[in-house]
């Protein structure tokens, strides 16, 4: 650990830096805050939404700060070490257990110095392939696929923040940014810079709904927008998406994809309008993948397993493991995060009872019998009997 001794040392503190970002990408970290106290540097981790000190970095003296913010500001590349007193934000790449990482920070001036705040860490591994995110479940990537190649449309990505949306949409809109479509982008921050893709920047002079306006004239394939979270953004989003030729890509917060209907109906849209436009919904939560080196097989019993739905069969031909710990995880029996997915297709048959009064149950039933509907329960299934997830996070889902 560091003392306040090694200050000449330069590669101790450039190991300090590197060794704490493998720490928070191998612990499955939101944010790594580095914050200057009065005598001393605080760092500290947030995961599941809890705030904690990690383990060896209590008490990091105060006089290396300004080392390691240098450092910090270094990596990037683009960030300057002589500007002290204002916000920065930048980028750092790097690679860590084979897997390039683009962590984004925030630095800003506190009285006690610089403060660092890495973000959204967990939801941000590049250049993974549209069979990752599906797992390489067949069925799932042929729906997926299928859909995002549609002409025109509403295809929403669902789930709550932190739950790997960006992550799916960016991989998307890569896939799509090929050399036969024009794609154009409208959010609130642009969060990441795309290749081959338009993204438009808003100012104060333009709006959300402005800027929407704007970027559906013209020659374009795929819009894609930011957040469906109003009556307004919605509207332009779904009017958009109802026209020929117009593929539009949003997120919504829902719970479920069966929900996303009614969703759209709160917030005061006219059931025909959702029925014209919407096509494709995909909704994703993250869960703690068990770590393929030391998982052990675990002997659930037959009453557990039977609780979260599981038949005979299931139980006959599960592989199902427990966590235990090893190096490679730091102990912890878990290592990064499988996606537990949701996909909906909503058919015109389906759209048809929505607009003629149908509630959630029926239009579950429907997409039941159409084969057009994937839920969170059934792709916990295949996860836990693969062996990818333990009978803790099997319970989430299943029972929820
Ligand atoms: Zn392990």
């Amino acid at each position: 650990m560091l003392n306040a001794e090694i200050i000449d040392k330069d590669e101790e503190i450039v190991k300090f830096v590197n060794d704490l970002l493998e720490k928070a990408v191998k612990e499955g970290v939101s944010d790594v805050h580095i914050e200057p106290q009065a005598t001393n540097t605080r760092v500290r981790f947030r995961k599941d939404g809890k705030l904690y000190i990690p383990e060896g970095y209590d008490n990091i003296p105060k006089q290396l700060h300004d080392y390691i913010i240098a450092q910090v500001k270094i990596l990037t590349g683009t960030m300057n070490l002589d500007v002290k007193d204002q916000p920065q934000g930048g980028k750092i790449k790097k690679t860590i257990m084979d897997k390039e990482y683009v962590l984004r920070l925030l630095l800003y001036p506190t009285i006690h110095g610089e403060s660092i705040n890495i973000y959204k860490m967990d939801i941000n591994m590049q250049d993974i392939s549209i069979e990752d995110l599906c797992n390489n479940d067949d069925k799932l990537i042929e729906m997926f696929r299928r859909n995002i190649n549609r002409k025109e449309g509403l295809i929403l990505f669902t789930g709550p923040i932190g739950s790997g949306k960006s992550t799916f949409i960016n991989t998307t809109i890569k896939e799509l940014s090929g050399t036969d479509k024009k794609i154009r982008t409208v959010e609130p921050i642009v969060e990441t810079q795309l290749e081959n893709t338009d993204q438009f920047l808003l100012s104060d002079k333009l709006s959300m709904t402005g800027a929407l306006r704007q970027a559906c004239q013209g020659d374009v394939d795929v819009l894609y927008i930011g957040r469906m979270h109003n009556f307004e953004i919605a509207h332009i989003g779904l009017e958009i998406g109802s026209n020929d030729g117009y593929l539009v890509l949003s997120s919504m917060y829902t719970n479920n994809t069966p929900d996303t209907l009614f969703r759209f109906t709160d917030l005061g849209i006219k059931k025909d309008l959702t029925a014209s436009a919407l096509k494709f919904a995909i909704g994703i939560r993250l869960q703690e993948k068990l770590c393929p080196h030391c998982s052990e097989k675990a002997d659930y019993s037959e009453k557990e397993l039977k609780n979260i739905g599981l038949t005979d069969e299931d139980i006959k031909i599960g592989n199902f493991r427990k966590k235990v710990g090893c190096p490679k995880c730091y102990n912890k029996g878990y290592v990064g995060k499988v996606a537990i997915i949701e996909m909906l297709e909503y058919t015109p048959t389906i759209m048809k009872a929505f607009v003629n009064g149908a509630d959630r149950d029926e239009i579950e039933k429907i997409a039941r019998e159409e084969d057009v509907y994937r839920s969170f329960a059934e792709d916990t299934r295949v996860k836990f009997l693969n062996g990818d997830i333990d009978l803790v996070a099997a319970r989430i889902f299943v029972l929820s």
